[in-house]
């Protein structure tokens, strides 16, 4: 597993791709990436070579400030593969597994969120942070990985977290009473009644994306929309060969795409319901589709 995973998801459990029954979803002490000494992030000082970069980071995994100068101070092109400006706890798991996010890109710029796993036992998507975790990123995007928000989720083997919610009915919009715990469809006892929906909703809340994806399986489509919203998933099912078609079979209310897009001012939230497998290959082609989409 690459660095990605290994930061965010010590002991859970990787590989395990469980696509059970179709998910059916619908449709810091941040170590702010300074301007300091460089300037604003506008600038584009040619001062640090692109190696420079990857060298200063790796070496810096767990401080973020001198890796994160070297960064802004980067012209054009990008962070580079292992770039890493800022590394974050968002909040811990019932059982006390941390959920993470990782910062890459350009600081200040167009801000995305990649979200790979909701639902335990649909983790296809780990492997595309993982990979997005490595490509250079575009010039201009402040791109933010969260390998998951249900780390006990994923260590478990099951759908919802350990107090038995689907997470992905949690969310503090619109949410109702569905079943009971462990129901697949469980949206626990109110709104962002757990910690992890608390945790990214706080995240997302505070740095407020332009574009959030959460990758589901195994339904193996993106569902349509209009506007802005409907091109650019449009362009990323053109991409990766996903077909646009409804989501349906579910109950969806407290659903972390619908919440963001009512939440975060002008943006465009998603989710991706990859097939029951996904390739290296695959991952790669989806990791791909994200940067291409960020910008438009
Ligand atoms: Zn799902």
């Amino acid at each position: 597993m690459t660095f990605v995973t290994r930061f965010a998801t010590a002991g859970a459990a990787f590989g395990l791709v469980m696509a059970q029954a179709a998910c059916s979803s619908p449709a810091v002490a941040d170590p702010a990436p300074s301007t300091s000494a460089a300037g604003p992030v506008t600038t584009t000082a040619t001062s640090a070579p692109v190696s420079t970069t990857t060298t200063t980071v790796l070496a810096t995994t767990t401080t973020v400030a001198a890796a994160t100068t070297t960064a802004v101070t980067t012209p054009a092109v990008t962070t580079t593969a292992a770039g890493v400006l800022a590394r974050r706890e968002l909040g811990r798991s019932v059982e006390g597994r941390p959920i993470t996010a990782i910062e890459r890109g350009t600081p200040g710029g167009t801000k995305v969120v990649v979200l790979g796993v909701i639902h335990g036992d649909e983790d296809a998507g780990a492997d595309i942070v993982d990979r997005l975790g490595e490509l250079a990123v575009p010039a201009g995007i402040d791109l933010w990985l969260v390998p998951s928000m249900n780390p006990d989720g994923q260590a478990n083997g099951t759908r919802t977290n350990a107090n038995g919610v689907d997470l992905n009915r949690n969310f503090p919009l619109g949410w109702t009473k569905i079943g009971r715990p462990g129901d697949w469809q469980y949206s626990g006892t109110g709104p962002a009644s757990e910690p992890e929906t608390k945790a990214v909703a706080a995240f997302l809340e505070e740095t407020k994306p332009s574009l959030v994806i959460w990758y589901h399986q195994d339904l193996n489509r993106i569902a349509p929309a209009a506007g802005r919203a409907g091109e650019i998933r449009r362009r990323y099912a053109e991409l990766t060969g996903l077909p646009i078609a409804p989501v349906t079979g579910g109950t969806y209310t407290g659903v972390a795409a619908g919440w963001a897009r009512r939440t975060l001012p002008g943006a465009v939230a998603f989710i991706v319901e990859l097939g029951p497998t996904l390739s290296a290959e695959q991952a790669d082609t989806h990791a791909q589709a994200v940067l291409a989409v960020a910008k438009l």
